[in-house]
């Protein structure tokens, strides 16, 4: 027997309509290229969003078109999620950070008819124009005034796009499942891979996002997104934002910047802010040097990679400020876990709250987990045993976009398998020791390298560290600590591997320490593991 319940679709549309008309005088505020501090409201948003749907069909857009951005985060890239989305169009987010071969890939793979791009980044498609012959133009996310001088054809001015159309929208009923947004993996190696998102898996991703344990959003808070729009809905902020009535805090190109941060943080009394560890590492460094503290920041959400134990440590007692670290990827929309004290563990020394907090966290409502072995047999959750974290959920991605052959990610029980190494406590934290190919095998065990570098991200000299296997002919690997001076500072390679002891097993502390003026990252941020390999493929080691 069914239920007697309404069964209306869970649509994209449907946010844009509730923030609007619930919060509509809630503000957006961003940092764009051609203003430095822009200000609208959620009405005037979806009023835009609304005016560039319509200009979408005089395009000729029809549904199911992917129409892609290449932009950073402000007010004009909102719009377009809720315009090509909320009108049935699937919003292709394009990351500026890849090369130009992965751009060229991509933009083919995807087939996108139109792409709508920042100004800084029209010199990038000027370059790669010829390549991408299905692109029937460009629009550019500026007004009039600041159009660029351009060699691209078909080119037009977003804001002179929309000015004739009209307010006035009728969001069509789409089925839940229809494709909403595309967004491919930064794959270290081979071709990007693209997941396709829908309205149906967006909108449960927020509400689960919502809640008091995960980011705790309500209309009272002030956000600050640095993860970027441009990969993985930026954590599903544009949609749980306008759930919840939050107001929005774009920092458009200034991402990195720390000093502009900070002063957003401020002026704007921003109290969750969400970045990968590499952007706080930058904001953290500009308020140590400039004697700042965030006074107004309640917490920040921290994922897409490890979070090192000082980071947390700094957030905490220099700032006042709750860190909650999450893990997820591209094909999780992102969030699969998130870490925040459970009622009954609260009994805990500082330290030991510390300890937990380096751990990516417990599994959200509608992502499961498991870890398993060799043979796929499910191993226990004691925070000792560790093997590969598989998810499901209806927020996981079911297949790639348009991938011959098959991807072998999913198992044949219907879990995705992460490609990360993990362990689950009893209490059901999970923590990520590694990535399944950034493993070190030694004398037949695993070494972590994530606790390896969380643990010397703790020492004042270090500015940031990777750690890689390297081999060795007694113990098939041994790890090798590649190190980043902080500015100013100076230390050897023995007492950084005086500073592992008693902090990790005596066996697991590298063998060499080799000193770098900066670590290669990808293109969403992450150190890259395996350029380091390649450049260390040689490595001798000295132990
Ligand atoms: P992406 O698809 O580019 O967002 O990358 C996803 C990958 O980032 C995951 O598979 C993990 O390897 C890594 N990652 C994300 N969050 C965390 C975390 N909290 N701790 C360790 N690794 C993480």
């Amino acid at each position: 027997m069914l239920g007697l319940m309404m069964n209306t679709p869970l649509l994209i549309s449907n946010i844009a309509e509730h923030g609007a008309k619930f919060h509509g005088n809630r503000e957006i505020v961003s940092v764009t290229a051609d203003n430095p501090l822009h200000r609208y409201t959620y009405r005037e948003c979806i009023g835009r969003a609304k005016q560039l749907a319509n200009a979408l069909h005089g395009m000729g857009a029809e549904q199911g078109d992917r129409i892609a951005t290449l932009a950073w985060n402000d007010h004009r890239h909102l719009e377009a999620y809720y315009g090509i989305s909320g009108a049935g169009f699937v919003c292709h987010t394009i990351n500026p950070r890849l090369f130009p071969e992965q751009l060229v890939f991509i933009i083919n793979h995807a087939e996108d008819r139109w792409i709508f791009t920042d100004v800084m980044f029209v010199p990038l498609l000027e370059a790669i124009a010829d390549k991408i012959p299905n692109v029937e133009g460009f629009v550019v996310m500026t007004d009039k005034a600041h159009m660029p001088e351009t060699k691209l054809n078909n080119i037009v001015c977003y804001e002179e796009l929309i000015a004739s159309e009209s307010q006035e929208y009728d969001w069509p009923v789409l089925d839940e499942r229809t494709a909403s947004a595309l967004c491919y993996t930064s794959g270290t190696t081979g071709d990007p891979k693209g997941v396709m998102y829908d309205h149906r898996s967006t909108i449960l991703h927020a509400y689960a996002a919502v809640a008091p344990d995960v980011m705790n959003l309500s209309s009272h808070d002030v956000v600050l997104p640095v993860v970027p729009l441009f990969h993985v809905n930026a954590w599903g902020i544009p949609y749980s934002t306008f759930m919840t009535g939050a107001k929005i805090v774009f920092p458009g190109p200034k991402m990195g910047d720390g000093e502009t941060l900070c002063n957003l943080l401020d002026a704007e009394d921003v109290t969750l802010a969400l970045g990968v560890p590499t952007v706080w590492l930058a904001l953290l460094q500009y308020c140590e040097a400039a004697g700042k503290r965030l006074d107004k920041l309640q917490r920040t959400v921290i994922g897409g990679a490890a979070v090192p134990r000082s980071m947390i440590e700094a957030f905490r007692d220099k700032h006042g400020v709750d860190v909650r670290q999450g893990w997820g990827m591209t094909e999780t929309s992102p969030l699969g876990v998130a870490n925040s004290l459970k009622a009954g563990i609260a009994d805990m020394t500082p330290d030991e709250r510390l300890d937990l907090a380096t751990k990516a966290g417990r599994g959200l409502f509608g992502c499961e987990l498991r870890i398993v072995d060799d043979k796929g047999n499910e191993l226990p959750w004691d925070g000792e045993a560790y093997g590969p974290l598989q998810v499901r959920g209806p927020w996981i991605c079911s297949d790639y976009y348009k991938l011959e052959g098959a991807s072998g990610a999913h198992t044949d029980d219907g879990w995705f398998d992460t490609g990360d190494v993990a362990t689950i406590d009893p209490e059901g934290y999970m923590a990520i020791t590694d990535r399944t190919k950034d493993v070190i095998k030694s004398g037949g065990e695993w070494i972590s390298s994530i606790e390896l570098e969380n643990t010397i991200m703790g020492h004042p000299a270090v500015a940031e560290a990777a750690v890689i296997g390297v081999a060795h002919l007694k113990w098939t690997e041994r790890p090798l600590l590649i190190v980043v001076k902080a500015e100013g500072q100076d230390v050897t390679a023995d007492e950084l591997l005086a500073f592992f002891e008693g902090k990790v097993a005596k066996w697991w502390i590298p063998t060499d320490v080799e000193f770098v003026t900066e670590l290669p990252h990808t293109a969403t941020g992450k150190i890259k593991k395996i350029e380091l390999r390649k450049q260390f493929a040689d490595y001798q080691l000295t132990g």
